[in-house]
């Protein structure tokens, strides 16, 4: 609990600086976003059609930031890869930072749209894959082009620094931290807000969802080595069985969470593979258990890394291996922290959504286990003011007869995910320009 006291301690939002939009302002900010939403809505097929893998959104960034140019803004590609920074400087006042992800998903889509992807390519593995905004960041990157008009076409209602940054490799937890290490906060102007949506295939089209507080999950990937002395079946006493060791240590992590953490303290640890062995006769001399590990303060996340390193050890031990025999416990450099978005102004935010859309379209929700990367531009400078919001896409059709018949819905990442896409682009596009609008009021 120090990680969040502390953060409440220093994030402390003058609360007057921020002044609500009026309704009149709202109705004006609806009429331009439906305005601009036949272009967005063809910018968006476009990209839905064109999608590209992590790392390599070469065609994406090149013609976003064409467009983002031709808007006025000062733009920088290549930044931490494929990245994008337009910035638009715009008189006094505070810098604000808005997000959007370019990266697509090797899925192979099933939506049935006419304008669905066909696209396939060549993986950094060297595998032949179909391409999908599974995830559907094209109605990120959309919005993302539709506020960037509207705050370029209106400059005289605002006054500060917009830094508008479209983020690669966003689905393998790299491209956030590849672009504040190429000099995000050091080369533009460093932000005291950052703003960024994630569209939700578990919320109607057009809701906003909101979490004040951790939002997304501490995300670390663990692998464990188990080894053993191997031989055969029938002679079990000759050997040190790592099948059986390594289900002992699956059992014991069951304990961490249910046992040693605060059951107000939410946590996940999965052993989402476990292989060992060829053959029915043979003792294997290893076996491999790979694993996810979840929590949202920095505490409990070592709290959980320190016990995994024990429990295989001390397993280890209780099995009579020798020293150079224990497991070995790897934890991968492929962190990503949590998301927390700052609870005051998040939930200034939200009352402004609230104005603006109405509130039975701006409602608060859980957080979730899952992981995002945004949450590093807020780790890497704790004063920034940030917050990432849910935009539901789930059609109303779909929404009325999953609730009539029970059926499921489609996930995020799934073949059929296909949101109501002119919604929630209209909807975030609406809700970061009043955003931007009222942090950067004149
Ligand atoms: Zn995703
Ligand atoms: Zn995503």
């Amino acid at each position: 609990m120090k990680y969040i006291a502390f953060i409440t301690s220093v994030l402390c939002l003058a609360s007057s600086s921020l002044s609500y939009a009026t309704t009149s302002a709202s109705s004006n900010n609806a009429k331009l976003v439906n305005a601009v939403m036949p272009e967005l809505m063809t910018l968006y097929m476009d990209l839905h059609q064109s999608p590209e893998l992590s790392s390599v959104e070469f065609n994406t960034a090149k013609k976003l930031a064409k467009t983002a140019r031709a808007l006025g803004f000062e733009v920088t590609e290549q930044v931490g890869g494929t990245g994008v920074v337009a910035v638009l400087k715009n008189g006094q006042g505070p810098t604000v930072l808005i997000r959007a992800d370019m990266d697509a998903l090797p899925v192979k889509e099933q939506t049935g749209l006419a304008f669905a992807s066909k696209v396939i390519t060549t993986t950094e593995e060297g595998l032949q894959a179909h391409v999908m905004h599974a995830c559907a960041h094209d109605t990120h990157m959309t919005s993302w082009i539709g506020t960037a008009k509207l705050l370029s076409e209106n400059k005289e209602n605002w006054s500060g620094t917009l830094v508008m940054i479209l983020q690669p490799a966003e689905e393998r937890g790299r491209g956030a931290k590849d672009m504040i290490a190429d000099g995000l906060y050091k080369r533009f102007p460093k932000p005291d807000y950052a703003l960024a949506f994630h569209n939700s295939a578990s919320l109607k089209a057009g809701v906003i969802g909101y979490t004040p507080g951790f939002t997304f999950a501490n995300v670390d990937s663990v692998n464990i080595l188990v080894k053993g002395v191997g031989g055969h079946g029938a002679y079990p006493h000759a050997t040190k069985d790592p099948i059986v060791l390594g289900a002992r240590i699956v059992g014991a992590l069951q304990t961490l969470v249910s046992r040693e953490l605060d059951p107000q303290d939410p946590a996940v640890v999965t052993v989402g593979s476990f292989q060992s062995g060829t053959k029915h006769n043979i003792i294997s001399d290893q076996a491999l258990l790979l694993l996810t590990v979840r929590s949202y303060s920095d505490e409990t996340r070592q709290t959980l890394l320190d016990g995994i390193a024990r429990i295989a050890k001390g397993e280890g031990i209780a099995m009579g291996l020798p020293e150079k025999l224990l497991p070995e416990v790897i934890v991968k450099d492929e962190y990503t922290p949590a998301t927390y978005n700052e609870p005051e102004f998040t939930k200034k935010m939200a009352q402004l959504f609230t104005v603006e859309l109405g509130k039975e379209r701006v409602i608060e929700v859980p957080a979730v286990m899952a992981g995002e990367d945004f949450g590093r531009y807020y780790k890497a400078d704790n004063s920034i003011k940030s917050m990432i919001f849910w935009v539901g896409g789930v059609p109303f059709d779909k929404w009325q007869s999953a609730k009539e018949t029970g059926e499921g819905l489609p996930s995020l990442h799934s073949p059929f995910w296909a949101p109501d896409a002119r919604k929630v682009i209209a909807t975030a596009t609406q809700a970061m320009n009043s955003a931007v609008l009222t942090i950067l009021a004149k």
